[in-house]
C-alpha cells in the first residue's frame, strides 16, 4: 500500500536507468536450445518453421512496442534496439528486458501451432534477456557485426557438422574432423564432400534476419462496390541482408536512428 511504513524498502530496489544518450540494445536467447530443438526434432542445421517462429515473434514485438526501431536475429537469438530518444519504462533496464523477453516467449507459445501444426509443444520454452548499453553508433554498428559474424560461423560449421553426421559420422568424430578448421577449409570441406556452394544456401541461413517497420499498402477497408481501399501504413517487415552494421545498409536505412 502506498505510504505504509513498509514503503521504504523500495529504495532498495536496484537502480539501472541506462542513460541516455547510449543506445540501448536487448538481446533474447532461447535457453538450452540444443535440447528443445532435439526433443522438438528440429530440422538439421537450419529448421526453417523454427527460424520464421522466431521472426513471426520479432515482429510481434515490434508491433507491441514502437520505439523498438530496428531487430537483428539468427537460431535461437534476437537482438531489440531501442530508438535513441526513448524514455520506455525509464529506460530502466530489467524493466525492458523483462517486458521484452516475457512478450517474446508468450507469443512464440501461442504462435507455435501455426508454424508447427503436426507438433505438440511439449514443454515451455524459455528465454534469458540482457541489456547491452552502446555509447555510440560505431559500438552499435560493431555490435550488429559480431551478432552477424557469428550467425555466419555457427552455420557455416553446422552446416559441415550435420552433413558429415548425415553421411553417417559419429558426432564426436564429425566434431574432431571440424576441430581448428579455418572458414576457408570448411567451405571447401562443403563443396568437395558434398558439392555445395555455401554462398548458395539459404541468406535467411547465412545472414540471420532483420525485421523492422516499412510502408506497406494495406487492404483497410471495402467499399460498397467491394473494391479494397488501401493505405500506407507501417508494418514490420523480415529483410535479409549480407552486411548488417555497414555503410551501405545503414545509408538505406538512417531513418531508423534518427
Ligand atoms: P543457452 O541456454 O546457453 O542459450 P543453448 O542450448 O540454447 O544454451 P545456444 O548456443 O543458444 O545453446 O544454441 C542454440 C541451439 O539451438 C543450437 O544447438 C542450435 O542448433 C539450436 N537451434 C536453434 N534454432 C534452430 C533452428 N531453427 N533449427 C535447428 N536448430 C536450432
Ligand atoms: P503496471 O504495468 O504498472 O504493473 P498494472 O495495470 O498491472 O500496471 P498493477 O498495480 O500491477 O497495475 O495492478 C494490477 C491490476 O490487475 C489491478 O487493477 C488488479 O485489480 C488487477 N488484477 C490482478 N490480479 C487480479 C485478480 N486475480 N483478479 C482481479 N483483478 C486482478
Ligand atoms: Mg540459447
Ligand atoms: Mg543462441
Ligand atoms: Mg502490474
Amino acid at each position: 500500500m502506498a505510504n505504509s511504513k513498509y514503503e521504504y524498502v523500495k529504495s532498495f530496489e536496484v537502480e539501472d536507468e541506462v542513460m541516455f544518450p547510449n543506445l540501448i540494445v536487448v538481446r533474447i536467447g532461447g535457453r538450452d536450445f540444443c535440447r528443445f530443438s532435439e526433443f522438438h526434432e528440429f530440422e538439421k542445421p537450419n529448421d526453417e518453421r523454427a527460424l520464421n517462429l522466431m521472426n513471426s515473434c520479432a515482429a510481434a514485438v515490434l508491433e507491441e512496442y514502437p520505439d523498438i526501431v530496428f531487430s537483428y536475429g539468427f537460431s535461437d537469438e534476437y537482438s531489440f534496439i531501442f530508438k535513441r530518444t526513448s524514455k520506455f519504462y525509464q529506460r530502466r533496464a530489467s524493466k525492458m528486458m523483462s517486458l521484452i523477453v516475457s512478450f517474446f516467449t508468450s507469443t512464440y507459445v501461442i504462435k507455435w501451432k501455426d508454424f508447427f501444426p503436426q507438433k505438440k509443444l511439449r514443454y515451455p520454452p524459455s528465454f534469458h534477456a540482457r541489456v547491452i548499453s552502446c555509447a555510440t553508433l560505431e559500438v552499435l554498428q560493431a555490435y550488429l557485426a559480431w551478432r552477424q559474424n557469428d550467425c555466419h560461423i555457427y552455420n557455416q560449421y553446422n552446416t559441415c557438422f550435420w552433413m558429415l553426421v548425415k553421411c553417417g559420422k559419429a558426432e564426436k568424430e564429425a566434431q574432431e574432423i571440424l576441430q581448428g578448421t579455418k572458414k576457408q577449409e570448411r567451405n571447401e570441406l562443403l563443396f568437395q564432400q558434398f558439392g555445395i556452394n555455401y554462398r548458395k544456401l539459404p541468406d535467411m541461413f547465412r545472414q540471420g534476419s532483420c525485421v523492422f517497420k516499412t510502408e506497406v499498402e494495406v487492404i483497410v477497408k471495402y467499399s460498397e462496390n467491394g473494391t479494397p481501399i488501401k493505405r500506407l501504413r507501417r508494418k514490420p517487415t523480415v529483410v535479409h541482408s549480407e552486411n548488417i552494421s555497414g555503410r551501405r545498409f545503414w545509408n538505406g536505412h538512417s531513418s531508423l536512428l534518427n
